[in-house]
């Protein structure tokens, strides 16, 4: 097995930062460079604040990029209350937009730049657009020393390591890379939990003498912190195809059961006690069946996309249309909510304003990345209202209010150009004097938990077991959609005795500041 000293990870966005973050934070003797072709984003992790909201990545980034001797991690036990002080280590986390020296560097190069859907030319609307990818091959390709071991953290669709080997050897013929592919299984919001306790870590490599060598280093890097038990090994389409199938199999079991609400509303049935009911059976689990308004964010919606495109091109008719029908499901439940809350307000929203508690696509992140929120703003604005408020704790309000502008189309979106949006610092505000309120994600004091914050965010990452201690609000609203002045009272309290404990965090410190006396 080779020796690594350096690993390069080329992409700094919600999947590079986090896991080399981590991998750096568990072998102290390794150097990781992370490198991003974003100047601004390379910027922001090099500060105090990384660019994007994760609970616990910043303590985990400032240990291993600044060695940091003040920071403490949480026990293995997941005991928050006896966090371990960390002595001083030598800072092993680096990130640079020096792309081509760090590839040339490193013994072993993951790729973990975005995948997104095409939306043009072949292919448009379910092929996976590879720009980002390829052009990264292109630079491994010319800068890497030989020997590397180049890495799919991406996802990519199936048979994408042959195309890169192909790249490989027309940019550089007779030097000998190996390709692995690693996909990423970690979730939004739990990022950091899910690095340092997968459910699994998939490596798969060619069945060659040579790739399984490569498949074992990469193997020791995980094997620094997850048990060995839990690092599979299979061949390189399985591996590439089992994140495709993975994400899309979460995605379906959520359009299952809010196709199962939809029947639930007609019925009198609960779909809750459906799903309980359901989920106690051990051959289907109880997890994905909480029915809402359906899936976000930046993955399941395109892998599965991604899949569909896959099996039309392998002329699978019949397996394409059962795997779309997931997407279709998805807008329809997320409709299906929106026109329910128009039906509510008397088929009109005209001088009325709606609030909307949740702008990322769940609870603990900023990623706003096809976010249900923002479709079903576009809706509400069609109703012509005279305010739709918006307010996320993990969101910043300057960022959101760009992003809507963008999203939608420009022109005069915000109330203060002559629109109807009205971004808020806190919710308490945002939901004064508001027709409907409209809960869109599952953020905690949304509902009845208390939110996670500064060092016990940090613990929760890293212990799921210290979730379980996390005392509940004792008034929850009774009524989302009406909230009375007692419930309102009652989180405006909560928000501000929890902004204190959020101080060091930039993404969530307007938290700390909401205009009480305005908006009682
Ligand atoms: P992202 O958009 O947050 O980050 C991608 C980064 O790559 C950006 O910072 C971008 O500037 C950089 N980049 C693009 N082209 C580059 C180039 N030529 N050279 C250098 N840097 C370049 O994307 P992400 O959410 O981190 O996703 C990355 C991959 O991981 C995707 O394939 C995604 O499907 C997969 N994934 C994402 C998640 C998730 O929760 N976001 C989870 C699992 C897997």
């Amino acid at each position: 097995i080779p020796t690594i000293r350096t690993i390069c990870c080329v992409g700094a966005g919600y999947v590079g930062g986090p896991t080399a973050a981590v991998i750096a934070f568990q072998n102290p003797h390794i150097r990781v460079v992370v490198v991003d072709k974003d100047p601004v984003r390379i910027r922001r992790w090099n500060s105090r604040h990384p660019p994007i909201y994760e609970p616990g990545l910043a303590e985990i980034v400032r240990i291993a990029r600044d060695g940091s001797r003040e920071c403490s991690v949480p026990t293995a036990a997941g005991d928050a209350a006896a966090a371990t002080p960390l002595s001083s280590r030598t800072p092993n986390l680096m990130f640079s937009t020096d792309i081509s020296r760090w590839i040339g560097e490193a013994e072993i190069v993951l790729i973990a730049v975005n995948t997104p859907t095409k939306y043009r030319g072949a292919g448009a609307g379910s092929a996976t657009d590879m720009t980002a990818f390829e052009a990264v091959t292109g630079e491994v390709a010319q800068h890497a020393r030989p020997g590397a071991i180049i890495v799919e953290k991406s996802t990519v669709p199936c048979r994408t390591a042959q195309l890169m080997q192909e790249t490989m050897a027309v940019h550089r013929p007779g030097v000998h890379f190996e390709i692995l592919s690693n996909p990423e299984f970690l979730a939004a919001g739990t990022a950091v939990n899910d690095l340092l306790y997968p459910d699994r870590v998939l490596i798969g490599s060619l069945p060659t003498p040579t790739g399984r060598i490569a498949a074992e280093a990469l193997a020791s890097i995980y094997g620094a912190w997850v048990p060995r038990n839990k690092i599979l090994t299979t061949n390189v389409w399985s591996s590439e195809l089992a994140k495709l199938v993975a994400n899309s199999m979460l995605a379906q079991r959520i359009s299952s059961i809010n196709s199962i609400a939809a029947i639930c509303e007609r019925t009198g049935a609960d779909v809750d006690e459906v799903a309980a009911s359901v989920g106690y059976d051990a051959r289907i689990g109880n997890k994905f069946l909480k029915a809402g308004i359906g899936f976000g964010g930046s993955c399941f919606k395109k892998d599965i996309l991604s899949l569909v495109y896959l099996s039309e091109s392998l002329g699978l008719e019949e397996v394409a249309e059962y795997w779309r029908q997931v997407v279709t499901m998805n807008e329809y439940a997320r409709d299906r909510f929106t026109h329910r809350v128009v039906k509510c307000l008397n088929n009109t929203l005209r001088g009325k304003k709606a609030t909307v508690l949740g702008y990322a696509f769940k609870k603990n992140t900023s990623d706003t990345r096809e976010s249900p929120a923002l479709e079903i703003i576009k809706t509400l604005l069609e109703e012509g209202p005279r305010e739709i408020a918006v307010f996320d704790p993990c969101c910043n309000p300057v960022v959101m209010r760009e992003e809507i502008k963008q999203l939608l189309g420009g022109g005069r979106v915000l109330r203060s150009e002559g629109g109807s949006i009205e971004v808020y610092t806190d919710a308490y505000g945002a939901c004064a004097e508001s027709n409907a309120v409209l809960i869109t994600t599952d953020f905690d004091e949304f509902g009845s938990k208390p939110p996670l914050t500064g060092g016990a965010a940090a613990a929760a990452a890293a212990a799921p077991a210290a979730k379980k201690k996390v005392p509940v609000d004792p008034r929850p609203f009774a009524n989302p959609a009406k909230p009375s002045e007692n419930d309102l009272l009652a989180l405006h309290k909560y928000l501000i005795n929890t902004a204190a404990q959020q101080a060091t965090d930039p993404m969530q410190r307007y938290h700390a500041e909401p205009d009480c006396d305005s908006t009682c």
